[in-house]
């Protein structure tokens, strides 16, 4: 059986990402994932300011931008009776955001890793941990496509398994917050749909927004309740569209719409323990709040370079520091989150609400500015662009 400094368990923003910063740092990595390679999954995929400045600093902008992802400078928020369009200033070293599907972002991480030294394995489905007699945890098992048993020894055992995840649950992750609203989301991809950036509408049980992706198309989401989005759908997300942005409705009628769309149920905000003796949990796996935030991707982009530093760093307190710092740096936003996926605000409410939003992610963004720059990638430049 192989031993690593750390074994991953999936790979995808929090995994990948994590996995090859700590290879750049010279640390042996496996990365492994139950699912395949460039595979979609269940998630929208706006990049807020934090996340495009996480991509630049470790050299990967371009790689994104290569792709086809189409910049984004320009935000309008749309409430009851008011428009507010807002230019996306450069700065930190940033100029748009991106949307990158999950099929173009996921891969750029996990091909980021390989080339600066992670062994990636899909396919491997982990079921558990392997423990010491102390009960430090020293490694994992799972199961292999072809049903075989699969186990890897690792320094730290990181769960990047995402809001089920196996890690944290095997190694009883206490729930340290859990939020109390949930909010549904379905979605789906226009082509030609009129857009000059991100869209966001709020009215009160009726949130919706575009998201310009990949492949001339634009990703368009409504959110509701639970209760009103139901299995979601063309026909909820049409009328849920028309409350929130009747201008965004005369758009959508005009463009070419997709032929299914996806749909979150929901499931309420919640921050965990993340880190014990020889593991910790990374993204969703450790701290999940609404999508209707658009920030767990960001937050797992800085997650993953706050918990690899830690790792590096070898001691306790450094992971330890790892979950401080990342609660420090969510607590606003999560508990802004809660409010604004509970659906009960009113028109007057949100805008303040969204206010605040801003400047939990202002906070954010200063703090990763902050951080030292990680060791240049085998492949990539890691000058930020500015
Ligand atoms: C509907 C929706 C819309 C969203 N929209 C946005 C948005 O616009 N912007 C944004 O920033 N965020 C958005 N999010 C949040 C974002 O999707 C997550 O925060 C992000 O995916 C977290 O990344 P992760 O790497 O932690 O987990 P995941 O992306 O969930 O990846 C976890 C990986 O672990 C693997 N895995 C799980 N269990 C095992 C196991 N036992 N063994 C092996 N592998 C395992 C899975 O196969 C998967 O590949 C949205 C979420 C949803 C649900």
């Amino acid at each position: 059986m192989n031993t690593y400094d750390a074994v991953i368990v999936g790979a995808r923003a929090a995994g990948a990402a994590t996995a090859q910063l700590l290879a750049r740092h010279g640390l042996s990595v496996l990365l492994l994932d139950r699912g395949q390679y460039g595979a979609d999954t269940l998630s929208t995929h706006a990049l807020m300011r934090g996340g495009v400045l996480q991509l630049s600093r470790w050299g990967l902008l371009d790689e994104v931008i290569a792709a086809g992802t189409p910049p984004v400078r320009r935000t309008t928020f749309r409430y009851a009776n008011d428009t507010v369009p807002i230019t996306i200033k450069p700065s930190y070293g940033v100029d748009a955001l991106y949307a990158p599907r999950r099929t173009v972002l996921d891969p750029i991480l996990v091909d980021a890793a390989v080339y600066a030294g992670v062994k990636v394995r899909y396919g491997v489905a982990v079921t558990g941990v392997r423990r010491d007699l102390r009960g430090t945890v020293t490694g994992i098992v799972g199961r292999a496509r072809d049903g075989s048993v699969f186990e890897a020894k690792a320094r730290i055992v990181v769960g990047a398994d995402g809001i089920r995840s196996t890690i944290a649950e095997c190694v009883g992750a206490p729930f340290e917050r859990v939020g109390q609203s949930t909010a549904a989301v379905t979605y789906g991809y226009w082509s030609a749909l009129e857009t000059d950036g991100y869209e966001w509408n709020y009215r009160p049980n009726a949130a919706s927004g575009v998201l310009p992706t990949n492949g001339g198309q634009a990703c368009v989401f409504a959110s509701a309740t639970p209760r009103r989005v139901g299995r979601g759908g063309i026909e909820v997300l049409t009328k849920i569209v028309a409350e929130s942005s009747p201008d965004l409705a005369r758009r959508l009628a005009e463009a070419a719409p997709p032929s299914s769309l996806k749909t979150f149920t929901g499931l309420r905000g919640y921050l965990r323990r993340s880190w014990g003796a020889g593991w910790a949990l990374v993204g969703d796996a450790g701290y999940f709040k609404d999508p209707l935030s658009a920030h767990g991707l960001t937050d797992a982009l800085r997650d993953a370079e706050l918990l690899a530093n830690a790792i590096v760093d070898g001691s306790p307190e450094a992971v330890a520091d790892y979950q401080a710092t990342r609660d420090a740096l969510s607590t606003k936003l999560f508990d802004v989150m809660d409010v604004v996926a509970g659906h009960g605000w009113t028109d007057e409410e949100i805008p303040g609400l969204l206010l605040q939003l801003n400047a939990a992610m202002a906070d954010e963004v200063d703090a990763i500015d902050a951080l030292p720059v990680p060791p240049p990638h085998p492949l990539y430049a890691s000058t930020p662009r500015c």
